[in-house]
């Protein structure tokens, strides 16, 4: 205490205060701290929630089901149904023709209207990034379940901070910030992958650290992978629609 007292005493006689400092800053030129170097590039969007014009759109309507394949790599069987994109009973999961690392990932779906089922059989999916971390799809819309297994869990690893889903069979958005885990040479992890959601404009998974790949059973493990992997949708029996899908890549 006698210390800090001191410190402080000495402080105020040398002028270190606020004042000073104020006076000191004055004397700087702001334009030292101006950075000029480069322009962030320009990018447009008129509506929220419609593709931005440097965005790669996945799924806008049925013209774009070629850019996605099944499970043995053929056409999908998933049916696009107006704007929307309908989970096929059996028809396996999905998988983007394009690889994504780091990204800006916007997807919007919606349940079936009539909530069928319990827990985990009600209006699940989910988003698999680089095919490996699954951001879930579910109605948990009263509905139970293990909270780190409910709509916009990072799937057991991270529940979402709140509940944010609406009524079955309404329309939903997701906004997910990923970062990709990074390997060096050797295959080494140094850098785990990240990741932001934010659900009908409500943030649920704020920068949150993956352990690993999402595993149903036991503990994730990192293991080395591509620095760009295709983006999976789940097909978990459920009719659950996804429509407006657009990644940014970072
Ligand atoms: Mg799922």
């Amino acid at each position: 205490m006698k210390k800090q007292l001191f410190v402080l005493s000495l402080a105020m006689l040398l002028g270190v205060n606020h004042g000073v400092f104020a006076q000191d800053n004055n004397e700087i030129d702001p334009k030292l701290t101006e950075d000029w170097t480069h322009k962030p590039e320009i990018v447009s969007s008129d509506k929220y929630g419609e593709s931005p014009s440097d965005a790669i759109v996945l799924y806008g309507g049925k013209t774009d089901l070629n850019k996605w394949v099944d499970g043995k790599g053929k056409s999908i069987t998933w049916k696009a149904k107006g704007k929307a994109l309908i989970v096929e009973k059996n028809g396996g999961m999905i998988t983007s023709k394009r690889s994504f690392g780091d990204m800006q990932l916007h997807i919007e779906w919606a349940s079936p209207k009539k909530a069928v089922g319990k827990g985990q059989q009600r209006g699940n999916s989910g988003i698999f990034i680089m095919g490996l971390y699954e951001v879930q799809v579910l109605d948990s819309y009263n509905n139970e379940t293990y909270c780190n297994g409910q709509a916009g869990s990072v799937y057991k690893q991270h529940a979402p901070l709140v509940n944010a889903c609406r009524k079955s069979g309404k329309w939903q958005t997701y906004d997910i910030f990923f970062t990709a885990p990074k390997f060096d040479s050797d295959k080494k992890l140094i850098s785990p992958a990240y990741a932001t959601v934010v659900h009908n404009g409500i943030l649920i998974q704020n920068h949150v650290e993956l352990k690993g790949p999402t595993e149903y059973r036991g503990q994730p493990v990192y293991k080395y992978h591509k620095a760009k992997l295709p983006i999976q949708l789940q097909d978990h029996g459920n009719p659950v629609k996804f429509k407006n899908i657009w990644v940014r890549e970072l």
